[in-house]
């Protein structure tokens, strides 16, 4: 790399790298992006197929509005790159009756604005009959919700923020010594160095072995299973527009429409066990495939018989409770850590890219819930 000096390096090339990257350079400053395996990989967390925006989140207005005003950004994107990176499905909720989400988000979501319709089981059924009924009490619908192709929009992204000026390079940045008090650069594997005026790590999964003392007990890396099948036909009721994406929330499973002839896919978004992403076994086990198909036998009994045509292995990496860490390093100065997307944070790729330039470069007050020292070292989920 050259001897310049940048405004800013960022370390990592997924939703999160990509997004403050790119908003960084679009205020006007320069900026390096440097990936150890390339944007969108697939070992990273953003590397999958496809990710589910939706505004819905309980009682939780931050993600919510964050949710929501990322939505337009995505959609700027797509125009701007003349490319299908979403798809309005639709989100379907569903729940049982003592289940508080739906009742939240019914607030939250009419306090906001934003469009959204509860369906009676009845409902639910009229209008999606291919979805059995069973033990589902309330379901609420958000219409402008829906899916978006992660790896290819992350691609997307980079190429455009390329094309604009931003200097991105394939490079393993080795981690830095936390007893600096600040950096004047940092070094890739292939020693070369790279200077600038701030760093940004955002590592996903890595980020425990940039900052081992520091993130090793905050971030847990946990091991998650996809599943796609082959609905029996091309176009079916399985496909977008008439199947949404949707979320089960007792059973904590969740899904996506055939898109793009790739299969209905299926996941449990209950947390896996420990998980190394470099290292960590991508084949799916036979149990999780038993799971998904004893689900879709319940919800969706058209599918019982229908052929898995693909599974995947990825990492979330989460937080102890969900937020994400958006903060400075404790002890250097000019480092910041963007992660710990907890299994929700790829659709808030915009809002996260806003927040970090306008806390790097104007005197934006700071929301507490991202500070690195309100991470506690056990896992209590709280945010779905
Ligand atoms: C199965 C699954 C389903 C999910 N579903 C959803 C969903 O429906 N909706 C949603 O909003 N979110 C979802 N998520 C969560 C979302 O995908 C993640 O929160 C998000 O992609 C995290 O992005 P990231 O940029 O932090 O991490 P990553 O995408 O993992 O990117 C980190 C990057 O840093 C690079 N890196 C690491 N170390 C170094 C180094 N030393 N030098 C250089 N580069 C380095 C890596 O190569 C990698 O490319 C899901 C996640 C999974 C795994």
């Amino acid at each position: 790399m050259t001897r310049k000096t940048f405004d800013f390096a960022v370390i990592g090339a997924g939703c999160f790298g990509a997004w403050t990257a790119h908003e960084l350079l679009r205020a006007g400053h320069s900026v390096a992006l440097l990936d150890a395996y390339g944007a969108a990989h697939s070992r990273s967390s953003s590397g999958g197929e496809s990710r589910i925006i939706r505004m819905g989140y309980g009682a939780d207005e931050l993600y919510t509005r964050w949710s929501f005003e990322s939505l337009a950004k995505w959609q700027a994107l797509a125009e701007r790159v003349s490319r299908r990176i979403f798809h309005r499905t639709g989100m379907l909720w569903l729940s049982g009756r003592q289940d508080a989400l739906v009742p939240q988000m019914l607030q939250i979501l009419a306090r906001l604005d934003v469009a959204h319709e509860q369906l009676t089981p009845q409902e639910l059924g009229q209008r999606f009959p291919q979805i059995s009924p069973v033990e589902i009490e309330c379901a609420l619908w958000e219409p402008d919700a829906g899916v978006l192709m992660a790896r290819e929009a992350v691609q997307a992204l980079v190429a455009d923020s390329v094309a604009a000026g931003i200097d991105y390079r394939i490079a393993q940045v080795l981690s830095p010594d936390p007893k600096q008090r600040r950096l004047a650069s940092i070094v890739t594997s292939a020693g070369d160095s790279i200077s600038a005026g701030c760093f940004i790590f955002a590592c996903g999964a890595w980020l425990p072995q940039i900052f081992p003392d520091l993130l090793g007990p905050r971030i847990f890396p946990t091991r998650q299973e996809v599943f796609f099948f082959s609905p029996p036909q091309i176009g079916s009721s399985f496909a977008a527009p008439a199947m949404p994406a949707w979320y089960h929330h007792p059973a904590m499973v969740y899904g996506v429409p055939d898109i793009e002839n790739r299969g209905f896919k299926i996941s449990v978004d209950k947390h896996g066990p420990a998980f190394d992403p470099d290292t960590g076994l991508r084949a799916a086990s036979a149990d999780g495939l038993e799971i998904a198909r004893a689900y879709l036998m319940q919800r969706f009994p058209k599918l019982k018989n229908a052929p898995l045509s693909e599974s995947r292995v990825c990492q979330y990496e989460n937080t102890s409770n969900g937020d994400f860490i958006i903060d400075r390093h404790p002890q250097i100065e000019n480092a910041v850590i963007v992660g710990g997307g907890s299994g929700h944070g790829f659709k808030h790729g915009p809002a996260v890219g806003a927040y970090v330039r306008a806390l790097l470069t104007s005197d934006a007050t700071t929301e507490p819930r991202f500070a690195l020292l309100s991470k506690d070292t056990t896992q209590a989920r709280s945010v779905f």
